[in-house]
């Protein structure tokens, strides 16, 4: 589905990523992770036009997708959270899905044009939408709560929500576990897994490594910026070079 090759990208004289490939199966979890600054968000930023690579090329659905913007490859089936949430504060939960749905739309001109009569058809499938993506991550019984009102691992989960009112083939989760208590924790991954069974690829950055090993079907470890293991959790877990790479995170 996705299939990066020997991206490239440099801030100044930093490699924040260096020659990374990165190859993800449609219908997996693909975990990226590895030590803080190690590139992660980088790359998620590069996968979403958010940030062109210096070199390399970016595929989706066999098709090049580094020089589109990020609005172009949100519309191609690439949806994302991000490390820190970015919520519509204000606003309640149930709108900031339908800002999610509505960008959707609208950004769809010729579903527009054939539907000028039925705008108000559309707000209505909007709303009973986005309850239903709201439902899905277990948030419709706080639907008109404003959602900087809502605990921090609601937030989380209503960032969630708001990226598969995208419609994505592959969704892009930075972090999604960072913050939250152990509970919390359980009901995302089950949420994550609902995901994953509606056909919704997922690659997934994250620093909780029990998350990782019941989540991910393979996983890629970046290390300043460079891709040094990757394969099942499990063996991942077990390479000399990520144990040390994770060492040397802790000793400095
Ligand atoms: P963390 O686990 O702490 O979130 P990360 O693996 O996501 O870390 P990145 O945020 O991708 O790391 O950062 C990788 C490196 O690139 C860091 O050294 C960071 O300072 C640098 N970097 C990231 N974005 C920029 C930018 N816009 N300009 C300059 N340097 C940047
Ligand atoms: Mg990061």
């Amino acid at each position: 589905l996705l299939d990066a090759k020997q991206v490239l990208m440099q801030f100044g004289g930093l490699k924040a990523l260096n020659q990374v490939d990165l190859n993800v199966k449609r219908g997996t979890i693909h975990g990226l992770i590895g030590p803080n600054g190690s590139g992660k968000s980088t790359m998620m930023n590069v996968l979403t036009g958010i940030y062109m690579p210096t070199a390399g090329t970016v595929a989706f659905k066999g098709r090049e997708v580094n020089g589109r913007s990020s609005s172009q490859i949100a519309l191609s089936g690439i949806a994302r959270t991000f490390q820190n949430v970015q919520l519509f504060g204000e606003m309640t939960a149930l709108q900031n899905v339908q800002v999610g749905l509505h960008h959707a739309y609208k950004s769809n001109l010729l579903q527009v044009a054939l539907s000028l009569p039925g705008f108000k058809r559309e707000r209505r499938a909007n709303a009973a939408r986005a309850l239903a993506l709201l439902e899905f991550v277990g948030l419709a019984d706080v639907a008109g709560e404003e959602a900087r009102n809502l605990p921090y691992g609601r937030q989380r989960l209503l960032e969630i929500a708001r990226a598969l009112a995208l419609d994505p083939e592959l969704l892009l989760l930075d972090e999604p576990a960072a913050g939250l208590t152990a509970p919390d924790i359980a009901e995302l991954l089950a949420i994550i897994k609902k995901i994953r069974e509606t056909g919704v690829t997922v690659i997934l950055i994250e620093h909780h490594m029990d998350v990782v090993m019941s989540l991910c079907d393979t996983v890629s470890v970046l290390d300043f910026g460079q891709k040094i293991a990757e394969g099942e959790p499990a063996a991942v877990q077990a390479n000399e070079k990520v144990i040390e790479a994770y060492l040397g995170g802790q000793a400095a």
